[in-house]
């Protein structure tokens, strides 16, 4: 007999059919002898809607008033989830994050876990009851109600499988694992029995959608173990697994592509000290994130910095910057919405050379210029126009054969 934290939201309760289909689910589970926790996300695309209703109704959105609406969506599945599962004679309660035990910060949108009290979830599988939780929401220290970000419900289920001691947290979405690269865009993607966590990190802050990454990161912190499956065939699916010392290991697991990022390059700089730190704090004390950055050699003392960054930050990101010329002695400020980053990911990278070489020969050959390189111990991206990011993964996932497993 396991316990078991499942994740299910989006597509996966996207109507009453997918609900009750979740529901079976849980009883065939139930049956077999395990213990389940729910936790549910918004229906369908609910949550962009909520969002799109909110910047239609105001222009303020305060903080306070977004997370209360947000979190609705997570509120009226887990209880419709709920109900589907007492109608087929399994007992089961809906949870706000708050009586689950969710205590946060008070960073409205995207608020941090402080702790999980889980008592009453404890309590209600003890009774034999399955507890139905409203995910990526909690409370804060100042008793109002917050919400975990985007994808937060992966969070919410990770954090709680933390919390009762789970044997596992199934993470159920639309596809039947973690792919080698994005089904939707190359036919070929193979399922992954197993992937690393610092890969599927290295994934996720590359463009793979799912898990969300903030899930992986305390799942790995925490040693929760995670299998990320599907909610419509409900066979096996991918398990992330702690990195084997003694295992040899693939070269390249995975490629992934972000078309969410734009490009700022500051020109005609002055090279000396404290440009490049003047530059990034202004950044920084605008909250922008920055990925990539590259400097250009510098000729006649001047030089170019080029940064990347999420689109919907780049009109701030050229704000900033602009102010900062003047101060800086820069002469230039042009920006480039059309990139694309397409990374390379795998833990056998470090230790065989060569891999770049065949990155860039690849896309060459492709004819795909590469914009600017970044790399780490166990990834390689390159900026790309955003026109030929699928082109990219396509002759990437085929060059490094990962058709063939
Ligand atoms: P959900 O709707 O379940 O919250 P998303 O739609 O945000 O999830 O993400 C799931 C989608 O992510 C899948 O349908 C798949 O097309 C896409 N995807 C992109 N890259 C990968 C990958 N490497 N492995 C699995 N799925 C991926
Ligand atoms: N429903 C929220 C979102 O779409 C939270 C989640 O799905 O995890 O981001
Ligand atoms: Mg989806």
């Amino acid at each position: 007999m396991a316990l078991l934290v499942q994740k299910f939201g989006g597509t996966s309760v996207g109507d009453p059919d997918r609900i009750r289909g979740v529901a079976d689910h849980v009883a065939r589970c139930r049956r077999r002898g395990d213990q389940v926790v729910l936790v549910i996300s918004a229906m369908g695309k609910e949550t962009d809607e909520l969002l799109r209703l909110a910047v239609d109704v105001s222009k303020t959105r305060p903080g306070r008033e977004m997370d209360m609406l947000i979190t609705g969506g997570e509120r009226k599945a887990c209880a419709l989830v709920a109900m589907a599962l007492n109608d087929l004679g399994v007992p089961a309660a809906s949870f706000t994050g708050s009586q689950a035990g969710f205590i946060t910060d008070a960073t409205h949108m995207n608020a941090k876990i402080l702790e999980v009290k889980p008592d009453r979830i404890r309590e209600a599988v003890d009774q034999g009851i399955v507890p139905v939780v409203g995910g990526a929401q909690g409370v804060s220290i100042d008793r109002d109600i917050t919400f975990l970000g985007r994808g937060g419900s992966d969070t919410t289920a990770v954090a709680l499988a933390h919390a009762l001691g789970a044997d596992a947290c199934e993470l159920y979405t639309d596809v039947s694992g973690v792919f080698t690269t994005d089904p939707r865009v190359v036919s070929e993607a193979r399922k992954m029995l197993t992937v690393s966590f610092d890969e599927l990190l290295e994934m996720t802050a590359t463009g793979c959608p799912k898990p969300a990454m903030r899930s992986v990161e305390l799942a790995r912190n925490y040693d929760v173990k995670l299998h990320v499956r599907s909610a419509f065939t409900w066979e096996p699916g991918t398990w992330v697994t702690k990195e084997d010392p003694a295992m040899e290991h693939a070269i390249v697991s995975a490629v992934t592509h972000d078309m969410g990022d734009a490009k700022l390059t500051v020109s005609g700089v002055p090279d000396r000290p404290g440009i490049a730190a003047r530059i990034f704090r202004r950044l920084a004390d605008h909250d922008i994130n920055v990925d990539m950055i590259v400097q250009n050699v510098s000729a006649a003392g001047v030089t170019d910095i080029s940064f990347t960054l999420p689109a919907d930050q780049l009109a701030t990101g050229i704000a900033v910057v602009d102010e900062l010329r003047g101060e800086i002695g820069a002469t230039g400020v042009t920006s480039d919405p059309n990139i694309a980053r397409v990374s390379i990911v795998g833990a056998g990278m470090k230790s065989n050379p060569g891999v770049a070489a065949t990155m860039f020969e690849t896309l060459s050959a492709a004819g795909i210029n590469i914009e600017m390189i970044q790399t780490s111990a166990i990834r390689l991206t390159c900026v790309v126009r955003e026109d030929q990011a699928e082109r990219a993964v396509q002759v990437l996932h085929q060059a490094f054969e990962l058709h063939k497993g």
